[in-house]
């Protein structure tokens, strides 16, 4: 059984210990015993133990975003992360402002509907479900549309697991001399994201995902200068982003009741983090737990939506069989029996469903992972999990 409960202080990656099943999905996800059980205790939200917790949340969320020069500051927004996503875009994005939204999924689709509900003004490149959008492409629409003023692109895109060519587009975004924001809510803490890897005015993420905190607040990380001319701006009381970091920096409280408990999770998460090696370090477990689980996947017979270059350390989408016996429901229960709960796809071609790679697991884990699905497979009847023709059709169109 992959989840026996261990008596290691330190279960380096034997969490959950509670004979819980693994959460192979995108956050929330499976979390160390530790961050749980900092949760025991409670904390005024004005006392001076809580400021200086959130202090250190600020302080070392720009660490991670490499803030050397000190030009940005980090500000917490109560909510799950399209809270923060909402909050940047209603907040940096001027009233007369006009966004090119770059979608290829649920996230980046989500994106232009917040910008419908906030009033401003945009036009979308739409990939569909899963191919990338490039540099090239975003050129020509900017060329096309001086009154573009920002760019907004989803880091790792979850819902097909892609991860997005960060730095072809910041640079083709700069060299026209647009602004970008970015949400990299599933890829920042384990995918290069930091002020030096590509450049951008505002980026967001959550406590639920690469950190591995519980949900309850995400974290907007932005240029001070940005964060200034933000004032007044926004159209939301509770998410405008400069109201926060401003009151945040003369009290050092959140403006309205924090997550408190969420944010003492979210400090043990970073401590581990940190012990992890930080970016680089969670960055090669999740690279390490995707090699593993793809290469055994694929041994049984599953088939990846997305090439190898594309493929994310964070969750892969695996084609459904073809085969008559196969039913996803089945298939879900049969896994959740062993111990995994896995996720449903999101492909308007073929059905699909996803595995995730991130979360206090390891190697170890997703070893027990491909054994439960083939066993699964064969407790279905199963006998080949080859995919439908057109589903490959499908893919090989995204290589070409
Ligand atoms: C998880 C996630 C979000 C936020 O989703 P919530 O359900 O609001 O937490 C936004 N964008 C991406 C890319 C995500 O993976």
């Amino acid at each position: 059984m992959p989840n026996i409960a261990s008596d290691r202080t330190i279960a380096p990656l034997e969490s959950p210990r509670l004979g819980e099943p693994y959460l192979l999905t995108p956050g929330p996800l499976t979390t160390a015993y530790e961050v749980k059980e900092v949760m025991l205790k409670d904390w005024g939200s004005w006392d001076g133990d809580f400021r200086a917790m959130t202090a250190q949340l600020r302080r070392e969320l720009l660490e991670i975003a490499g803030d050397t020069k000190d030009e940005f500051d980090c500000v917490p927004m109560q909510g799950s992360g399209s809270f923060s996503v909402e909050a940047m875009l209603g907040s940096f994005v001027p009233r007369d402002g006009k966004v090119l939204v770059l979608m290829n999924g649920a996230y980046g689709k989500r994106i232009a509907q917040t910008l419908s509900y906030l009033g401003r003004e945009h036009v979308t490149i739409d990939k569909g479900d899963y191919m990338p959008p490039r540099g090239p492409e975003v050129a020509a629409a900017l060329d096309a549309d001086p009154a573009i003023t920002h760019v907004v692109v989803v880091h790792c895109e979850t819902s097909s697991g892609i991860l997005n060519p960060l730095k072809e587009i910041s640079e083709t975004v700069y060299s026209r001399g647009r602004k970008l924001l970015v949400d990299s809510m599933s890829a920042f803490g384990a995918v290069p994201a930091g002020i030096a890897d590509f450049r951008y005015e505002a980026i967001v993420s959550s406590a639920n995902k690469c950190i591995e905190g519980v949900p309850g607040f995400g974290f907007v990380i932005a240029r001070k200068s940005e964060l200034e001319a933000a004032k007044g701006r926004s159209h939301s009381l509770s998410l405008d982003v400069h109201a926060q970091w401003e009151y945040m920096n003369k009290t050092g409280q959140w403006r309205f009741t924090p997550p408190t408990h969420v944010v003492a999770a979210f400090l043990e998460a970073l401590r581990i983090h940190r012990e992890e090696g930080g970016v680089a370090g969670r960055g090669a477990r999740y690279a390490r737990n995707r090699d593993v689980m793809v290469a055994g996947m694929r041994e049984v017979g599953f088939e990846t939506l997305l090439a190898d270059q594309w493929l994310s350390p964070i969750i892969v989408t695996f084609f459904s069989p073809a085969h008559p016996a196969f039913a996803f429901d089945r298939f879900y229960d049969l896994m959740k029996e062993k111990g995994f709960i896995i996720y449903p796809g999101k492909l308007t071609v073929a059905d699909s469903f996803r595995v995730g790679c991130i979360g206090r697991m390891d190697e170890h884990v997703m070893r027990c992972v491909v054994e439960a699905a083939r066993s699964s497979l064969a407790e279905m009847g199963v006998d080949s999990a080859a995919p439908p023709a057109v589903a490959l059709e499908e893919r090989s169109r995204l290589a070409a």
